[in-house]
Formats: structure tokens, sequence, C-alpha cells
């Protein structure tokens, strides 16, 4: 039995990976400071193999005890969701770049191997579809305070790396495209939570800007599947792999899908970006990955359709009403 431990366990992807790593028997430590992670996540998974230690990840005390006593690390703890990042760029900046600083200085001192949990916004707002692992990104300016979101996980992936380089430490960088699924929260502004439980309460649903723009939707155990799979192969050590894969599709699209598969009577209204964010925000035009590299190491290929992932999330929502 292997020790695992998940850096923000308790949140949405976290206490996925924790489910999928107790089901082949292996025991999990989820430290997570319940920020935006939170005990509902993991009530259930609560027993013998499975522990929630509740700290920050920059507490490098609690953390050093925890990394000694891992075999694998999963760094996912991060601050999470483009309203938070827009109101809160200190404490977004702070957390992505102290926590990782933390891990991996520990990860690199015990010798044990870590999966970086990075995200497809390092991309910024290039137009180069689909994103390649060795495309430029392209960050907008300081003064815009989304980007300080790509800008702490680009430095977080540059640390991983140069750990790597310097000194052997066995780091794979996974950048999440869009990741959904039942438990993830749409109080942080994700969009496929939200519309889906605006459907359902008979809402608007919310489309900002004028819709055009589009994503890849991942679901979870796929994504969850990948992170699985990363570690066990030694090419991947050093390297950084897109994760994701879903169909490409516009947000207004994405409106009237939740909509039919919901059987929803909601309207769909736009609402400007200004309103919707702050002032000036900027917003990715398409957001598609291209995932050929992560294929050719693990084999990996992607399972859930965005009808079934749709249909999940309803359901999740309809078993616990009030779930937000
Ligand atoms: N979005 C939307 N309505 C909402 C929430 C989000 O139209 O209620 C849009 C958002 O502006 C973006 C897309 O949906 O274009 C995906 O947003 P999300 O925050 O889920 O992820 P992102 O890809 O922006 O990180």
């Amino acid at each position: 039995m292997r020790r695992i431990l998940i850096t923000g366990g308790a949140g949405f992807i976290g206490s996925h990976l924790a489910e999928a790593i107790l089901a082949v028997g292996d025991a999990v430590v989820a430290v997570d400071d319940l920020s935006t992670g939170s005990f509902r996540n993991v009530s259930h998974l609560t027993g013998e193999r499975f522990e929630l230690v509740v700290a920050s990840v920059d507490d490098a005390a609690t953390m050093e005890g925890l990394v000694r006593a891992a075999d694998l690390i999963y760094h996912l703890a991060a601050a999470v969701g483009v309203k938070l990042i827009v109101s809160d760029p200190v404490r977004t900046i702070e957390t992505n770049i102290r926590g990782t600083e933390v891990v991996l200085r520990l990860a690199n001192k015990w010798r044990r191997p870590v999966v970086v949990a990075s995200t497809s916004e390092v991309y910024g707002k290039s137009e180069r579809v689909p994103y390649a692992e060795e495309h430029d990104m392209v960050l907008g300016p300081t003064s815009h305070s989304r980007w300080a979101y790509a800008a702490s996980k680009a430095i977080d992936e540059f640390l991983a790396v140069a750990y790597y380089r310097r000194d052997g430490l066995p780091v794979v960088i996974a950048r999440l495209f869009n990741t959904v699924g039942p438990r993830q929260t749409g109080r942080y502004g994700m969009v496929l939570p939200t519309f889906v439980r605006q459907a359902l309460a008979g809402e608007p649903i919310t489309v900002y800007g004028d819709g055009h723009q589009s994503r890849a939707f991942t679901y979870v155990s796929d994504a969850v599947a990948a992170l699985l799979e990363l570690p066990r192969h030694e090419a991947a050590f050093g390297e950084v792999f897109n994760v994701g894969g879903g169909r490409e599709i516009t947000i207004m699209e994405l409106a009237r899908l939740v909509r039919e598969r919901t059987a929803s009577e909601s309207e769909i209204v736009m609402v400007p970006y200004d309103e919707a964010y702050a002032p000036g925000f900027e917003d990715m035009v398409r957001r598609v990955p291209d995932i050929s590299k992560l294929q050719r190491v693990t084999g990996y290929a992607p399972s859930v359709s965005l009808e079934e992932t749709i249909d999940r999330v309803a359901e999740h929502y309809r078993q616990h009403p009030g779930f937000v």
C-alpha cells in the first residue's frame, strides 16, 4: 500500500483523485486549508485509508512530516476560479507561489516524486489553437489582475522544471483544461456548474460577452486518469503535459445544450464582461488543447462525452439540493 499526499485534497479535483487512489487500495493524506475546498467533498471518504489534515500548504512545519511520509505527492492546492482571482489577486499570487515553493523544496529534500497541477490559463490569450506545450505564453499587462493567475502558475512550472534539471527531482507538470464534473462549485465563476444550477432552478442562464468564446471541457475522471498515469512513466519527469481533450464548444452552444439536457425553460441572457468580472476584463476567444504528447507518453484517451458530463453534473445538483 502506497501513501499518497494530495495538497488541495478537499477540492473538487483533489477529492475525485483521492477516490480513485483509494479505489486501488492505496492510502491518501489530503491537506487542505478549506478555503475553497470543503469537508463536504471528502466526508464520504473518511475511513482507515483516508486522512484530512486541515492546514495550509505554506505551513512548512506541517508539510515536512507529510511530505516525508508520502510515496508520491499531488500538488493541487492553488487559488482557483477567475472570479476569485480577479477579486483577490494578492491571495492568488501568494497562495500559488508560496505553496509550490514549500512543496517542491520539501519534495526535493526528501526525494519524493511530485505531480504539479498547472492550468491552461498559462497559454493566456494566445490565438494559436490547439495549444501545444511548447507554444509561447501570451499574457496581458500586469494592470489586469486576471494575468496574475497565469503568471503565478507559470512561476510554479519554472520552479518545478528547475528542480528537475538541477537536482533530478522527479516532477511532472499537468496543465488542466476546464475540468468539470460533480462537486465542482459555481461559486468562483466556473461556467458549467453555474449554467446547470441556473437551468435547474429556472433562472436565466448567464452567458458572458457574446458567447462566441469557446472551450473544451474535460470530465473530471478523465483528468484524474491522466494524473494517475503520468508519474508511472519515466519519460514524463521534467515535462509539461496538457490534460484535457473534450470537443470544442462555444459558450452560447453550451448554454443551449445545458438547457436541452436539463429540459429547462430558462432564458439565455448575455452579460457584458465588465459587469461579470471587472472593467477591462479580457477573455480567451478559444481554448483547446493539443493532447498528442499526453497520448504518446501515457496512451490516454478521454472517455466521457460533454452530454454525459452535463447529465452527471445535473444529477449531482438534483441529489444535493442547495449545493452551490
Ligand atoms: N462564463 C459565462 N457565464 C458564467 C460563467 C462563465 O459565460 O456564468 C464564461 C467565461 O466568461 C468564459 C467561459 O465561460 O468565457 C469559461 O469560464 P470558466 O470560468 O468556467 O473557465 P475559464 O476557461 O475562463 O478559466
